[in-house]
């Protein structure tokens, strides 16, 4: 008999592997190791979220007639170990796994199965809309890899919003331009909020799962008391039912602004179950284009959840597998200043930091501009060393999972890759933060300031970071003009700029 072996981010009502068999043809095999829950110093409620979704999703296999060989943390083994007891049990003829979603773990699989000396099959995985060939392929047709060309063939080749002449619906590929809504905007239309808070109370499962999580990681980030996520495909189709329903028709003009009243504002939250399987990226895109159809959420915001899905995260992923495991040691602009402590404290007087960090800390997750013009802006402009906030990314979000984490991390924010995924550095001064949210009201520094104690640190960091990469930047024709800019201001204008940015970052250390 076979063994299928389901990782903790492989729960899929698709999956790969079990899809092959019936119940009694083969076994299934599910292991928590407190080896791999350990390699780095993970946000509690991360660890909550796979486990309980684990153990959700072993019943479940239960109730449908499996039988489940299933290795709970507190028997301490690690996978080697737990593999191997399952190997002298049962003795399987051979362990078939859908494709692991990262390179590490793929390479260790097949390590180990050279070690036991048995044979481990991958099957290919159905977590994604593309399979990793035809992205490979795709890629190789390309001058440059660039998402917007990929999406619109991914839109074309699933016909998603695509009208009867084969043209995009609407007659354009995306409506940025109506997504761009500043705080300022937001409060003007009312301070729109969702209605429903997406979270419900855990049950007995999650409940052991939290207490043990409070137990065996206790000084791990975060609170697993405070687990808010969905932990089974139920309650994952829920969510999405809850979000097409009261958030996406405001999901495409909010996308970008960001509010102290309101962290999630008209986000979907659905990465988590997402990424873990729950649920899949089709049934959210064809949930979303049905409620375009039946006139119950606009254009704008639907094509603009559709790109996210379709057009980044496919992306992301294609780009993780095509550019392998050397990816997320890149720092082309050689940035090698220390992570600050305070981002495992919030403890920061920069009122931006403070409060989106605080969010962070408190529940795992931020919405995409927090991610990138705050703290991603934050790591970019102060040269924090990449591999250094790719580690601390990975640590504290409870949808960070190794392929989404280094094109996001090393590639989109930090330009560490020296600009292959990005055209130009996602960098900005407080004239944008200020823009964009409420932030600057309350923080002791002034955005109106360039240079000086008081001023707003992205004020001078900004234009330092520009200083130091002027050269490689000046070649680039998306940033040349800013450039230019630079090189013509005054010598003592760029003195207090270089000084004031050597004070900030000397104080950080
Ligand atoms: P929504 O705004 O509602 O978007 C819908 C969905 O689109 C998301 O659930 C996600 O599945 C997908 N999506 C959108 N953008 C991306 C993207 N750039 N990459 C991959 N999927 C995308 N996403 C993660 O899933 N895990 C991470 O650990 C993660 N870390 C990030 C770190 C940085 C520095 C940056 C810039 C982005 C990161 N992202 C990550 C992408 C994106 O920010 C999150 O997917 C999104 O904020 C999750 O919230 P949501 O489900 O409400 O997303
Ligand atoms: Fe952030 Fe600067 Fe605004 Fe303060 S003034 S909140 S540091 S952008």
């Amino acid at each position: 008999m076979h063994t299928i072996w389901i990782l903790g981010d492989q729960l899929s009502p698709e999956h790969a592997a079990l899809r092959e068999y019936r119940p009694g043809h083969a076994r299934v095999l599910m292991i928590e190791s407190k080896a791999r829950g350990s390699v780095l110093r993970y946000h509690q409620i991360k660890l909550v979220l796979v486990y309980s979704a684990m153990r959700h999703y072993a019943q479940e296999l239960r109730e449908a007639g499996w039988d489940v060989d299933y290795y709970e943390l507190a028997r301490g083994l690690t996978f080697e170990a737990a593999a191997r007891e399952h190997l002298s049990k049962h003795a399987p003829d051979a362990i078939v796994l859908a494709e692991p979603n990262s390179l590490l773990e793929a390479d260790a699989l097949a390590k180990l199965g050279r070690k036991l000396k048995i044979d481990i099959r991958f099957a290919a995985t159905t977590q994604f809309l593309l399979p990793r060939k035809d992205f490979q392929a795709w890629a190789d047709g390309q001058k440059r890899l660039v998402m917007e060309n990929h999406y619109r063939s991914m839109r074309k080749r699933f016909g998603w919003l695509m009208d009867a002449n084969g043209k995009p619906e609407g007659g354009a590929w995306n409506y940025d331009a109506e997504n761009r809504a500043t705080y300022r905007e937001w409060q003007r239309d009312g301070a729109p909020r969702a209605k429903t808070p997406l979270n419900e109370a855990p049950d007995r499962i999650t409940q052991e799962v939290i207490e043990l999580v409070a137990r065996e990681f206790a000084d791990n980030p975060g609170r697993a008391a405070d687990m808010w996520l969905p932990v089974d495909r139920e309650s994952a189709l829920r969510w999405l039912e809850v979000f097409v329903r009261e958030r996406l028709p405001r999901f495409g003009v909010y996308e970008d602004m960001m509010a102290t009243e309101d962290s999630q504002l008209f986000h979907s939250l659905l990465s988590p179950p997402l990424n873990l399987g729950l649920i899949t990226p089709r049934e959210c895109i064809e949930a979303a284009i049905a409620a375009y159809r039946q006139k119950l959420a606009p254009l704008n915001s639907v094509e603009g959840f559709v790109r996210q899905i379709a057009g980044w995260r496919e992306f992301i992923n294609g780009i993780y597998w095509h550019r392998g495991a050397e990816y997320r040691e890149l720092n082309e602009l050689d940035a090698q200043q220390p992570l600050p402590a305070f981002f495992y404290t919030g403890d920061t007087e920069m009122n931006c930091l403070r409060h989106v960090l605080g969010e962070t800390l408190a529940s795992g997750w931020n919405h995409h501009i927090q991610r990138l013009m705050i703290l991603g802006n934050f790591f970019l402009t102060a040269g924090i060393n990449p591999q250094q906030a790719l580690r601390w990314y990975s640590e504290l979000y409870v949808d960070a999972f190794d392929w989404v984490m280094a094109p996001n991390v090393i590639g989109m924010s930090l330009y560490a890759d020296g600009g292959s995924m990005a055209t130009k550095p996602y960098a900005a001064s407080s004239t944008y933060i200020n823009r964009m949210s409420n932030y600057c009201k309350g923080c002791g520094f002034d955005p109106a300031k360039k240079t000086g104690p008081d001023a707003c640190p992205f004020n001078y960091l900004y234009w330092d970071f520009i200083d130091r990469h002027a050269e490689a930047f000046g070649r680039n024709p998306r940033m040349r003009m800013i450039v230019n800019g630079w090189l013509k201001r005054s010598e003592r204008d760029k003195d207090d700029v270089r000084a004031s940015a050597r004070e900030f970052l000397t104080g950080l250390k």
